[in-house]
């Protein structure tokens, strides 16, 4: 007697062989047999011209409010995901909570109608709010270098002082032992793009100590800043010199002046891990891109300080000629 039955489903079974059409049988939540089958269930699915696969792993996601607005996530269960990474290119927007993080994301919330009530400050009363939500699927969260940054040093242009680093690498360490999974940047966003090299090492350090990845947006996929593969070679430089494992983001070439260049980086992932930096990346599996207004079309420049010192900016006639012109 099986609790579960999946009949006639075409089965992709996520080790690479080509789908085959099986019965698939599970007792107490766990696959018991796969194969023409007989026999009765408390259950029975009948699966016919339809896909029967593991869930999928989405590595790449944004997610860290939505559980909490709902904990349902019909948007990704119908697409088969049972399993998200959040807390991607230096935010995690969820905790820790203080300083300019708190505020930007009381901000964020209110902009909801469901009256989030944000009584938490750290990693692990995020991370209790979400369960008691009763999310659906599976989530782990990695804690955010712009989050983080944006706690101690708000949206100052800056390198820290002594005391200001201190705490970044103490809010890294609690939230890592409160359950974070990861520790992510955003180089190319504020405020991660006010961080230098040296800043990113010594707190990936503690990430490192700490045996979780770390995952990077990089400070540049194109042509904005550094260049795509000086780029590459930070996020590299990351990992040899801590010895953290690096996920290099979505990664991509972005814009016409650096199409073609896809082999050039994998090139230098395969020499790097030859060198022995476990060093990876992920893609999209489309070929479009998105991200935040703020993200997208704003100087760096015109962000420090936070929303109200850019929107000063903005009513400026001159200072916005400047940002329209960079
Ligand atoms: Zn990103």
């Amino acid at each position: 007697m099986y609790d579960l039955l999946i009949q006639n489903g075409s089965v992709v079974d996520g080790t690479g062989s080509k789908a085959y059409l099986a019965d698939v049988a599970a007792v107490d939540e766990e696959i018991v047999a796969i194969g023409k089958l007989e026999g009765d269930a408390t259950r029975i699915v009948d699966a016919k011209g339809m896909v029967v696969s593991p869930g999928f792993i989405d590595l790449h996601t944004h997610s860290d409010l939505s559980f909490l607005l709902d904990p349902t996530a019909q948007s990704k269960i119908r697409q088969g995901v049972t399993f998200e990474l959040a807390g991607n290119c230096g935010g995690s927007y969820g905790a820790p909570l203080e300083g300019g993080a708190l505020e930007s994301f009381k901000k964020r919330v209110s902009e909801y109608p469901d009256n989030l009530d944000v009584n938490w400050k750290d990693f692990g009363g995020y991370l209790d709010t979400i369960q008691s939500a009763g999310t659906t699927l599976n989530l782990a969260v990695q804690v955010g270098h712009g989050t983080v940054r944006s706690c101690v040093l708000g949206m100052d242009s800056r390198a820290p002082d002594r005391d200001e680093m201190n705490r970044m690498k103490e809010l890294i360490s609690e939230s890592i032992e409160l359950g974070a999974m990861g520790f992510s940047t955003g180089l190319f966003y504020a405020p991660g793009s006010y961080a230098r090299l040296e800043e990113v090492i010594e707190l990936a350090s503690i990430a490192a100590d700490h045996g979780v990845i770390y995952s990077t947006h990089m400070r540049d996929e194109g042509t904005q800043n550094t260049g795509l593969m000086v780029a590459v070679s930070e996020a590299i430089e990351v990992g040899r010199r801590t010895g953290i494992k690096v996920e290099i983001s979505h990664v991509k070439c972005k814009g016409p002046a650096v199409w073609g260049m896809a082999g050039n980086i994998l090139d230098l992932v395969e020499r790097s891990r030859r060198e022995g930096i476990d060093v990876a990346g992920d893609q999209y599996p489309y070929t479009a891109s998105s991200t935040g207004l703020t993200g997208g079309l704003f100087p760096r420049w015109s962000l420090v300080g936070g929303r109200e010192a850019t929107l000063a900016r903005i009513a400026d006639n001159g200072v916005r000629g400047r940002m329209l012109e960079d």
